[in-house]
């Protein structure tokens, strides 16, 4: 199955003497119980709708995962067996097609023989001369031609997006300090750093001003628009107020797919203001930048790429399994500039396993990383963008279809346009605490999971589609499990 190019002189060592090798004393017993695992796990995915969408761990479970440390070796099938009574039945449900709650991935079956690789191989992707480097340089070449970059970007597998959101602060941080701000801190600067970004961006842009030490006082939640897209003029008037009172504007940060409600800030206009307010332009595609993939939804992208960063999420409409988050960056030297640091372990040569410039480490605060390139490139190689842009844009549909349908029922009230794949209603005479139950108790059924938000002020049932199992059929199932525990609530 593996082509093996060199043929290498065979080190036989160990047999006579007592083994201390974690490895099976039995390959071919171990073969067969891990063959009976990958058959049970694809069996689990294939039949995903047979079984409740989310149920409520067993207190035996519970108890389970509450037992003291093992000091002895047990049968692997022992352990195994654990899984499939302990783990299975009690997972997140985000691969079921009926589960529209947050905004989670579904996976995909060659994303998960992906991660049988790379935990066979346990790759270590913080550097050195290896194969693992190529693919991740490989996703950093796709992502600059997918969304529109020039040749010069550089880019990083991070957990997620609140992570490559928190790198992309920094590295804007250092270039609108200068590097002598990593070894002087904030007190380098007389003037304070101020940055922008809309009052529906995530939380994890606050955090990432928190973390990186500006504060997140210093981070202006712009005002936005009925669609909840932020307001290009209130943001050229805010930096003009900061400018007045001696603050140091440096980044803004756009949001392509709102959480609340998927919204597409005007990255276009927001491109052109930082251009002439010489910000730096991160966009947080967390949720939206994969619609680069779509031919229907790519225009919707337009400005995306003047940015100076992007932070997406492959785990999200990419359904490579968790985690896969990215960040872009179109000039690669500044990356490089902000992590990049001498250490005597980390010397490289012209050859041998040192060699290679850049390495990953040098491109954000990882030393030892796993291999999340296979899984990503993998996706991406065997279904292709055509295919997931499709999957993409048939999210969209299905939240259109389900807004149709919920617009025909006068108990159901829609609280947000639906610009991509994401549907917040509400229930006509009723208070928040109705909604929170309602969805709970459709969580709890098994039928369905979706979540809630607050809009205005209120709470509203919210459901995103992302996954890429849904069907229409399932919204139709989804409306009457709806109408079903409304009733059963008494409305
Ligand atoms: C999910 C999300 C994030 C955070 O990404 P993680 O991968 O969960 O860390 C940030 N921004 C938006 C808009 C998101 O939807």
């Amino acid at each position: 199955m593996f082509r093996e190019d060199k043929q290498q002189p065979a080190i036989v060592s160990g047999s006579s003497e007592t083994s201390f090798s974690l490895d099976p004393s039995n390959w071919a017993e171990f073969r067969q119980t891990a063959h009976g695992l990958l058959d049970d796990i694809i069996t689990h995915i294939e039949t995903i709708r047979q079984r409740p969408v989310w149920q409520k761990p067993a207190d035996e479970t519970r108890a389970r995962f509450a037992q003291p440390l093992p000091m002895e070796s047990r049968e692997l099938g022992d352990v195994l067996d654990d899984v499939r009574s302990h783990i299975l039945p009690f997972a997140t449900g985000n691969l079921h097609p009926l589960f529209m709650g947050w905004v989670h991935g579904a996976g995909t079956p060659i994303g998960m023989a992906a991660e049988i690789v790379s935990a066979g191989l346990n790759l270590n992707c913080g550097g050195r001369d290896h194969v693992g480097l190529e693919v991740e340089q490989q996703i950093v070449r796709w992502m600059s031609e997918a969304l529109g970059y020039p040749g010069g970007a550089n880019g990083l597998f991070v957990t997620g997006s609140s992570m490559a959101n928190f790198l992309a602060v920094t590295i804007a941080k250092t270039e609108a300090l200068g590097q002598s701000v990593r070894e002087t801190g904030l007190r380098s600067s007389d003037r304070e750093l101020v940055a922008y970004t809309s009052s529906e961006a995530h939380g994890c842009i606050a955090q990432a001003m928190q973390l990186s030490g500006i504060g997140s006082a210093n981070l202006r939640k712009i005002a936005v628009d009925a669609a909840g897209r932020m307001l290009p003029d209130a943001l050229s008037a805010t930096i003009a107020r900061d400018r007045e009172n001696g603050l140091l504007p440096f980044l803004v940060v756009g949001t392509a797919g709102t959480v609340n409600t998927g919204a597409i800030d005007p990255l276009a206009e927001i491109a052109e203001i930082a251009s002439t307010e010489d910000l730096w332009f991160h966009v947080d595609g967390a949720i939206g930048a994969l619609a680069v993939f779509s031919r229907s939804l790519r225009d919707r992208l337009k400005g995306i790429e003047r940015s100076a960063s992007v932070a997406l999420d492959f785990h999200k409409w990419g359904q490579v399994p968790y985690d896969a988050g990215f960040l872009l960056v179109r000039d690669g030297a500044a990356q490089k500039r902000a992590f990049a640091q001498p250490a005597a372990y980390l010397q490289r040569a012209d050859r041998g396993l040192a060699a290679g410039e850049t390495w990953p480490c040098d491109l954000g605060p990882d030393l030892s990383r796993g291999f999340r390139a296979l899984k990503t490139w993998m996706t991406i190689e065997a279904l292709g963008t055509e295919r997931i842009g499709k999957s993409i844009a048939h999210t969209c549909e299905l939240a259109r279809y389900l807004a149709e349908r919920l617009k025909r029922d006068p108990i159901f009230e829609l609280k947000a346009p639906v610009a991509l794949n994401i549907v917040c209603f509400g229930i006509r005479g009723v208070n928040d605490d109705f909604v929170r139950n309602l969805v709970l108790d459709i969580q709890e059924s098994g039928l369905a999971a979706p979540s809630w938000t607050t809009l205005n002020g209120a709470l509203a049932v919210r459901c995103a589609f992302v996954n890429h199992r849904t069907t229409i059929a399932d919204i139709d199932a989804f409306i009457e499990t709806l109408i079903q525990y409304v009733a059963a609530r008494g409305v």
